[in-house]
């Protein structure tokens, strides 16, 4: 027998159509690409939108299209974002951190017919464009006083183009499974591989994003993504704030300490999210000035490992709660936070500490457990280590256009390429990625463990680990380093620091220093570039 509920398509349209009407004076604030601060509200957003949707449709986009966007987080990016996607465009944000035949390579995969681009990005594109070949059409997010000179073919000024509409739109009820967005994995192997999002699973994923537990959303609160919408929809967070009417504050291109924490105290931001090397920039900014974080109740840390070194300050320095979030590009992004329970809230300042290293537990729509290479499921004891699978309604069923075959095992489940363990209160901890675990004798180890580890040295800046080969061991750790600014650690002390901190057949065999690591366009250690930089790496016992 089916239920007597109503039909209500859980369509992106939904969330900002919600927003205006409940909450259409909160305001969505941004440092933009110019300098000044902009601001307007929900209501506003939801107007200028409509006028997207209405220019898309005059431009001729058909349901399906899809419409490419290369911007940071801007009002111009969140209101373009919510037209496309509403009138049944797929909006495909670019990362423009990528290398330039990957952007090429992603705009011609997806076949976007326009591209949206902030001025930032013009004379890059200008040198794409030419091999860039579906894009019929450039609209530069900014108004005519700043438009640039330009060779970009049918180059638009996006304000004049939207402000030709009148915002008199009503939103089509689209299927709830149409396609919303579009966003490619880093490709840090092989090509770039499209994930396909749709209204249903953004909407969902939104929701329950939204509550206490994970992001801790209220109307309330005012949260400022770091994380940029390119960067797997910032993490679904300006979907979750629209939906309960918190204050929305977008830094556009700036990263940097300063104008983060100038953000921070100037617009009262209560809650913030980014990945570790984007906290790195604002805590030693905070040191340096001797600045405080006192409105700020919450960070959420993912993207990469948070180390206990950064969890600590946070929380002991600052007092702004950490929350750990685990998730991918193919999971729209949110898998796990790192959220206490009633018994793990009462224990004492270091443990808890510890606890909030270990991703977190899996929140309502994903299902998650570790196999080993067999399959077999492993117990949840948080010391065996096996493959981290997931399923759920937000997570991808296949790439775009089919792109790496069937990625399913038989019962529906995704490897999701990390290595875990899981404990008994379900806390799940990344210990790697496969790719990147250290083979010695048999035995895993993890990379990522004794990344974190070095990195809680006074000296050290940041840290890589990579396995090198061995005659003996078939693998060993070496630890390459970036010091501290005018600080240098050798082998020997750094070996001495960790005796402590991990197995002892765990201690890397040799350690590097480095003046920088490569970097993912997501910011994380790009370990495949490490490895052909030290290919033939000969270490000291070996
Ligand atoms: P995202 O866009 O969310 O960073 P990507 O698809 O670029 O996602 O990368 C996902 C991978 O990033 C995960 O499979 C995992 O290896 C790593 N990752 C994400 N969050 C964490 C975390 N909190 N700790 C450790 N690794 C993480």
């Amino acid at each position: 027998m089916l239920g007597l509920m109503q039909d209500w398509p859980l369509l992106v349209s939904k969330i900002i159509e919600h927003a205006a009407v409940n909450h259409g004076d909160v305001e969505i604030v941004t440092k933009t690409v110019e300098g000044p601060i902009h601001r307007y509200t929900y209501a506003d957003c939801h107007l200028r939108a409509k006028k997207v949707a209405q220019a898309l449709e005059r431009y001729g986009i058909q349901p399906g299209d899809r419409v490419a966007t290369l911007a940071w987080n801007t009002y111009r990016h969140v209101e373009l974002w919510y037209g496309i996607s509403g009138m049944g465009g797929v909006a495909h944000t670019i990362n423009p951190r990528l290398f330039k035949d990957q952007i090429i390579y992603i705009a011609n995969h997806a076949e976007d017919r326009v591209m949206f681009l902030d001025t930032s990005f013009v004379s890059m594109i200008e040198e794409y464009q030419d091999q860039m070949k579906t894009i019929e059409t450039f609209v530069i997010l900014a108004a005519e006083e700043h438009m640039p000179e330009t060779s970009l073919k049918n180059a638009i000024c996006y304000e004049t183009w939207v402000e030709a509409e009148d915002g008199d739109y009503d939103w089509p009820k689209l299927d709830e499974n149409d396609a919303a967005g579009l966003c490619y994995t880093s490709g840090t192997t092989g090509n770039p591989k499209g994930v396909l999002y749709s209204n249903r699973s953004n909407v969902l994923m939104s929701m329950v994003a939204t509550g206490r537990d994970v992001l801790g959303n209220s109307s309330w609160e005012v949260i400022m993504p770091v994380v940029p919408m390119f960067h797997a929809n910032a993490w679904g967070i300006p979907y979750g704030t629209a939906a309960v009417g918190a204050k929305l504050v977008l830094n556009g291109p700036h990263f940097d300490g300063e104008t983060l924490h100038d953000l921070i105290e100037q617009e009262e931001v209560t809650s913030t999210a980014g990945v570790p090397t984007i906290w790195l920039g604002l805590l030693n900014y905070l040191e340096e000035t001797g600045k405080r974080l006192d409105g700020v109740k919450s960070v959420l840390i993912g993207g990469s490992a948070a180390p206990l070194s950064m969890i600590i300050a946070f929380e002991r320095d600052y007092g702004v709660s950490v929350r750990h979030a685990w998730g991918m590009t193919e999971m729209s992004p949110l898998g796990t936070i790192g959220a206490m329970t009633r018994e793990t809230v009462k224990w004492p300042d270091e443990a808890r500490w510890e606890l909030k290293c270990k991703q977190g537990r899996a929140i309502l729509g994903v299902e998650m457990k570790i196999a080993d290479d067999d399959g077999n499921l492993l117990p949840r004891d948080g010391k065996t280590f096996g493959h981290l699978l997931v399923r759920g309604p937000w997570i991808a069923s296949e790439y775009f256009r089919g792109e790496g075959g069937s990625i399913l095992d038989a019962d529906g489940w995704f490897d999701s390429g990390d290595v875990a363990t899981i404990d008994e209160r379900g806390f799940m901890q990344i210990t790697d990625r496969a790719k990147d675990v250290v083979k010695s004798g048999g035995e895993w180890i993890s990379s990522i463990e004794l990344e974190n580890a070095a990195v809680g040295h006074p000296d050290v800046a940041e840290a890589a680990v990579i396995g090198v080969p061995h005659p003996k061991w078939s693998e060993r750790p070496l630890l390459i380093i970036v010091p501290q600014e005018g600080k240098s650690v050798d082998r020997a002390e750094m070996r001495e620091f960790l005796t402590d901190k991990v197995a002892k057949w765990w201690l890397p065999d040799d350690v590097v220093t480095v003046d920088e690591l490569p970097h993912t366009a997501t910011g994380k250690i790009l370990k495949t570039e490490l490895r052909k930089q030290f290919e033939g790496y000969k270490l000291p016992d070996a």
